[in-house]
């Protein structure tokens, strides 16, 4: 009964929804801004700007945003 359903592990958020969400990012145009996952979190594929997704829900607030060499912060809330 090997049934790894590891496949779901890395789609934090449904296909769809990530392809509606833009990168808000000012310096490039908002519609090449395309997230795509990483861990936990959507990255620009433009600017590498990464935004934390919690529950499904993606928090694409510019000021939460993080910078691309910031790596992942984890502030222990
Ligand atoms: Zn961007």
């Amino acid at each position: 009964m090997a049934n790894p359903d590891n496949s779901q592990a890395s789609s934090i958020i449904p296909d769809d929804f990530l392809a509606m969400l833009r990168c808000v990012n000012d310096e490039h145009s908002r519609d090449d801004g395309v997230l795509r996952v990483s861990g936990k979190m959507l990255v620009c594929t433009v600017c590498g700007y990464g935004y934390k997704v919690e529950d499904g829900i993606p928090n694409m607030l510019w000021d939460e945003a993080i910078p691309p060499n910031g790596e992942t912060v984890d502030t222990a809330s």
